[in-house]
This record gives C-alpha cells, structure tokens and sequence, in this order.
C-alpha cells in the first residue's frame, strides 16, 4: 500500500469534513442529497461543496463559474450542515482535485480527516484525474451508487479498472468509524437514495422547454429563470 499520513494523535477533535466537488451545472437534488446523506451515513461534520472554475475534463459548462457558484449559495441555505467554497471558482488554472485537496490540507492542518465524496461514475473515472493516486495521501474517498452507473450491468465495486482496483483494494472499509483515525486514505462505499437526477437531464429538459421543477431547488430554478440560463 503507498505511504500515507499516520494514524491521528490524541489532539485531532475535529470531524472528518466532507468533500464534494463538481460542476454543478446546474446543482440539483442529486447533488444535494448526496451531500446530506454523506453527512449522516459517514458521520461528517459539515459538507463543503466547491464549484468548479474550469472543469477539466468536460467541455465549457453552460453557464458561468459565477452563476454556478450563486445556484449553489442559494441551494444549501438554510442547512447549517453545508458551505460553499469558491476557491476553484476563483483560481486561475484548470479546477484540479488534487490542488484543491492540498489547499485545504493547508488550510485545516495535517491531522483534520478529510473526506472527499464521489459518485461512481465520477470515481470509476478517477485514473484520469491529474496526479489521481496522490488524492489517497490527502483525503479519504467515500464512493456513492449513481442510478443507470452499472458498467457491464455490475455495480462497484465490481466494475474497477485494474489500475484504480490495484490503488483501492487495501484501502477499503465499511466502516465509517475509521475514517475518524485517520486524515487520509480509506476508501468507503456508500448507499444513498437513488436518484436518476443528472444536470444534463435538467439543461436538456430546459433546452427543450420543459420543466424541471423538483429536480433542483426552486431558489435555484428561479435564478435560472431570472437570468435566462440554459434556453
Ligand atoms: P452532468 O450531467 O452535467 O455530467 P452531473 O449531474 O453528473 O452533471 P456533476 O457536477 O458532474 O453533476 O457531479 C458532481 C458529483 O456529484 C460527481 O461525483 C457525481 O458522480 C455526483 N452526482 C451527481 N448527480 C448524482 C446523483 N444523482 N446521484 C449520485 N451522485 C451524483
């Protein structure tokens, strides 16, 4: 197994902070609920999401890194157990994982467990990911199902690349307890709600002029009403 940060000292009290990066294009329910049940399942202390700048491995999203970042404000208020980060939004380089994982690593010190929360797809894709087996050294990753995800009709963890099962197969645990012990590392499923819901769906319902309603937040479906996003 690769080296990672060792096992936490007495002093590390703060919860693991969870990790949900994407590009929110728009963020909807799936997102949302993704977030929440991570929280609760695995035991997070709060989620913070970050909106990507520019997002690597996509084309240009259809709208602006600012209009997302605001969609994504107006989607977490009132749940005390969310925040948003908009230091992909305003950096200048390409959104990389990998460099926001050490920002914050800079920012909450060595010892504070990260946990960084992928869908299936997203983390089936992860051996493409700039400098993707350093991510292991600075979080732990949580992996949640993603309804119509299921490669060759199989689910994860069945369905790794032999490269990304040759990363992970030491590293996997069902308990959330253990990702308390250390900063860094562990690799945990988790089952969530499935929801169907994706941002291409919902640009794609709003392109043809359908409604999207309940598949995202009203706050953020009136935002993109009022700024004409998507038509
Ligand atoms: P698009 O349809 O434009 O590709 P998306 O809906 O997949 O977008 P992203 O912003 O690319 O949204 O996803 C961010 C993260 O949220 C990824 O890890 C993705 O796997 C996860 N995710 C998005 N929607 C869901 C969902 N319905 N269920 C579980 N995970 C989800």
């Amino acid at each position: 197994m690769p080296t990672e940060p060792a096992a936490l000292g007495d002093g590390a009290e703060a919860g693991p902070l969870g990790v949900l990066g994407g590009t929110f294009d728009p963020i909807h329910l799936g997102h949302l609920r993704l977030a929440e049940e991570a929280r609760e399942a695995l035991g997070l202390e709060r989620v913070r999401m970050i909106p990507a700048g520019q997002p690597p491995h996509r084309g240009v999203p259809g709208s602006t890194a600012d209009d997302r970042l605001a969609m994504a404000h107006l989607a977490i208020t009132g749940n005390a157990g969310l925040e948003v980060d908009d230091g992909e939004v305003r950096a200048a380089q390409k959104s990389y994982t990998v460099l926001t994982l050490e920002r914050l690593r800079a920012e909450l010190g060595r010892q504070r467990p990260l946990v960084l929360i992928l869908g299936a797809d997203a983390f089936a894709g992860l051996p493409s990911w700039h400098r993707w087996t350093e991510l292991f050294a600075l979080a732990h990753i949580a992996v949640a199902n993603r309804p119509g995800y299921a490669p060759h009709g199989r689910r994860w963890p069945a369905v790794l690349s032999p490269a990304l099962d040759a990363a992970c197969r030491d590293r996997i645990t069902n308990d959330p307890a253990a990702l308390r012990h250390r900063p860094a590392g562990r690799v945990i499923p988790f089952d969530m709600t499935p929801l169907a819901i994706s941002a291409s769906l919902i640009r794609d319902l709003l392109r043809g002029g359908h409604s999207a309603r309940y598949l995202l937040p009203d706050a953020v479906l009136d935002y993109i009403d009022l700024h004409n996003l998507y038509r």
